[in-house]
C-alpha cells in the first residue's frame, strides 16, 4: 500500500517522513553495502521530493565510490541512506533501508543485486529478481545519459 512512512535513526537526531513509498523492497550484496550495513542493504528507492528529514546537522555523506555517497547518523552511526550522484534515472533518489522505519511492515522484497557477492551462509526467502554483479552493471551503464 502506498502512502506516507515515517523512520528515525538510533537515537532519534535524524528523523525521515516518506509519502508515495513505494511497495516492494530491493537488496544489495555488494562489498560496500555489506561492509556499510554489516550483513546487506534491504531498503525503499524513495524520489528527492517524496521525503522530508528532520536533523540534517546530524548527517554525514560518505563518498564511498565515484558514484555515490552513503550517509548516516552523526551521534548514534545508524545507516541512513545511498544515494546516486551520476547522471541515471535515479540520481539523487534515497535509498532508504528499511530497518530505520517505524513500522516496516507490508513490503515484500522483490529483487536482488550482486547476488554472486552475497555471503554463502544465508539466503532472503522469496522468489526475487536476482542480478549478478556483472548484469547490474552492464544495466547501470546502459541507462546512463551521457
Ligand atoms: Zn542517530
Ligand atoms: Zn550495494
Amino acid at each position: 500500500m502506498a502512502g506516507v512512512r515515517t523512520g528515525r535513526c538510533l537515537c532519534g537526531a535524524v528523523q525521515i517522513s516518506i509519502r508515495n513509498a513505494p511497495v516492494a523492497l530491493g537488496a544489495c550484496h555488494c562489498e560496500n553495502c555489506r561492509r556499510w550495513t554489516g550483513s546487506a542493504l534491504i531498503g525503499l528507492t524513495v524520489a528527492p521530493e517524496d521525503i522530508a528529514i528532520v536533523g540534517s546537522d546530524s548527517v554525514t555523506a560518505y563518498r564511498s565510490s565515484d558514484w555515490a555517497t552513503r550517509s548516516f547518523c552523526s551521534v548514534c552511526g545508524s545507516t541512513l541512506w545511498y544515494r546516486l550522484t551520476v547522471p541515471t534515472p535515479e540520481e539523487g533518489s534515497y535509498e532508504i533501508p528499511v530497518g530505520l522505519l517505524d513500522n516496516p511492515h507490508g513490503l515484500p522484497l522483490t529483487s536482488e543485486i550482486y547476488i554472486d557477492r552475497k555471503p554463502d551462509g544465508y539466503v532472503l526467502a522469496g522468489a526475487t529478481r536476482q542480478q549478478t554483479a556483472a548484469e547490474f552493471e552492464a544495466f547501470i551503464q546502459a541507462s546512463m545519459k551521457e
